[in-house]
This record gives C-alpha cells, sequence and structure tokens, in this order.
C-alpha cells in the first residue's frame, strides 16, 4: 500500500509547473523540484511527496 502522493513535472515549451497525483497544480522557481523548496508533504492530501522528474524521450533512429 502506497503512502505517496506521486508529483509529476511538467514541462512545456512555455510552462514548468507540476502536477500532483491528487489533482494538485504548483509552480515552483524554474527548475527546482518540490524537495528543494522544502515541501515534503503534499498540501492537498497530506501524503509524503514522491518526485517524478520530467524526462525528454529519448528518440530513436
Ligand atoms: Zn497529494
Amino acid at each position: 500500500m502506497m503512502d505517496m502522493c506521486n508529483w509529476r513535472e511538467i514541462d512545456d515549451n512555455w510552462s514548468h509547473y507540476w502536477e500532483s497525483e491528487c489533482g494538485l497544480v504548483w509552480c515552483f522557481n524554474e527548475d527546482s523540484t518540490p524537495s528543494e523548496n522544502e515541501m515534503v508533504y503534499c498540501p492537498k492530501c497530506g501524503k509524503k511527496i514522491s518526485e517524478h522528474k520530467f524526462e525528454f524521450e529519448q528518440e530513436e533512429e
């Protein structure tokens, strides 16, 4: 049983924000993570934040 809230980093061309699995959207300063902003627990659901950094998809040729 998971007691974590998954936070996913969203990196569009023009915006940078984090989206939580419980439906919260949060903007941090550019390129910083929730933990770098001393956020350990999700402010909405109270679970511990599990960070999933944005990764560019690798194109194979
Ligand atoms: Zn949450």
